[in-house]
């Protein structure tokens, strides 16, 4: 789960983090009152979205010459102007993809004065099974360039699990960070604070970019980006309140009602198998024949005939879903309860695509009976690099 960067910035100030005073605001009528309530004179008015690269990103509504989706503000009156031009707006960044993302909400916050920009994160790290640090000199906006074109200026530093933050690391990062007088000093209480608030609400990332150094030479946390572990959410029912659904996509929000593993992509083929691994493999086969699949969508063990039916009704309510791929090795799953399932599911609200079913494993027989006693059009198939080539030669039939 992903939350917003004013969220973020809250969660990371009761562990004790230095940020800066901010409203979040809905309307912007809200903007005066919010404004107001800062200090001044220098506004930061930040587009709040689940993705980055927002500075640079522009808005599609007004046009390549506008300013972006963080706009420093030099009165009250711009922070007004600016959160009305914003607000309801589709801001699209490097993040976004081009359809863009709207703007339902913005952070009003304190003008920081920036001496230097620098990069922190904290995250998983898969190599070396550790939490890690991953700091530069070179943070701002472009810190995927900076990986690509430099990447000796990223410095990942693995945390032992024991020991936690130890001084040395601390040393590490302000040296990593180039951090001299008190903004070491700044490191040595924000490093250990960082990594607390990670562990503590099961984080898998927590980045920071940038990372300031102000004028008066202290550090200050000036974007925040995080990610929770959604295995672990079930441990903090105080970040419920956090997700914006508006934020995901529909479809994932209704799999995740039935407990179904699913994934929107960008595909024309609509897929439903059972076992994540037999899942890829189906994705893996429809794009060694030249299509793309629309979703990942895994129905699991013992699911229900209800559950098939949702599942089999989200698929087909994907406007981009041009031909479904049903792909069941029954084992603990039954067959028969995916035949159900699919004609449930038709019943309910038809079939406009062209359909191929291969089943094989527990009550194959009684399955394939169901679909051919019905007066359903399915294309049958025999294994799954058949059933591959059927649905993509459908696919493009259609096309
Ligand atoms: P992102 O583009 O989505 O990563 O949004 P950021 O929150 O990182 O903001 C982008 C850039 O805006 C930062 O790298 C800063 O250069 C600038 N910026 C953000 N807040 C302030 C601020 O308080 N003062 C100044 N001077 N610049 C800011
Ligand atoms: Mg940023």
């Amino acid at each position: 789960m992903n939350i917003h960067e004013h969220q973020a910035k809250a969660l990371l100030k009761e562990f004790g983090a230095p940020v800066a005073d901010g409203v979040a605001i809905f309307d912007a009528k809200e903007a005066m009152a919010a404004a107001t309530a800062l200090p001044g004179p220098v506004y930061v008015v930040k587009s709040q979205i689940h993705a980055g690269g927002r500075g640079k990103g522009r808005f599609k509504e007004l046009g390549p010459d506008a300013l972006g989706g963080v706009r420093l503000a030099k009165s009250i009156d711009e922070v007004v102007a600016f959160a009305s031009e914003m607000l309801g707006n589709t801001l699209v960044t490097k993040q976004t993809g081009p359809a863009g993302k709207q703007v339902n909400r913005l952070y009003i916050e304190d003008g920081a004065d920036i001496a230097r920009e620098l990069y922190l994160s904290v995250l998983v790290n898969r190599e070396t099974g550790r939490v890690s640090f991953v700091a530069s000199t070179e943070g701002g906006m472009d810190i995927e360039g900076v990986a690509a074109r430099t990447p000796e200026k990223i410095h990942t530093i693995d945390i032992d699990p024991d020991a936690g933050v130890t001084k040395e690391d601390c040393d590490r990062l302000c040296d990593a960070l180039a951090l001299e007088g008190v903004a070491r000093d700044d490191g040595h209480e924000l490093f250990p604070l960082l990594y607390k608030a990670f562990w503590d609400k099961d984080m898998s990332l927590l980045e920071i970019n940038p990372l300031v150094v102000t004028g008066k030479g202290h550090l200050a946390v000036l974007d925040a980006k995080v990610s929770f572990d959604n295995n672990a959410l079930f441990r903090h029912p105080e970040l419920q309140s956090l997700r914006d659904l508006s934020e995901e996509d529909e479809k994932e929000i209704e799999a995740g009602k039935y407990d179904l593993a699913y994934i929107a992509l960008d595909g024309t083929i609509g897929c439903m198998v059972n076992g994540a691994g037999l899942a890829m493999a189906t994705m893996d086969i429809i794009k060694l024949y030249g299509e793309k699949p629309a979703n990942f969508l895994d129905v699991g063990g013992g699911a229900t005939v209800e559950k098939v039916t949702a599942a089999f009704k989200i698929i087909t309510s994907d406007p981009h879903v041009k031909g479904i791929l049903v792909n069941i090795f029954g084992g603990i799953m039954r067959c028969d309860v995916i035949a159900e399932g699919v004609l449930q599911a038709v019943k309910e609200i038809g079939l406009n695509v062209p359909l191929v079913v291969r089943l094989e494993g527990t009550k194959v027989q009684e399955g394939q009976a169901l679909i051919d006693n019905s007066d359903l059009n399915v294309i049958s198939a025999d294994d799954l690099d058949d059933a591959a080539q059927k649905i993509v030669a459908a696919v493009r039939k259609e096309g």
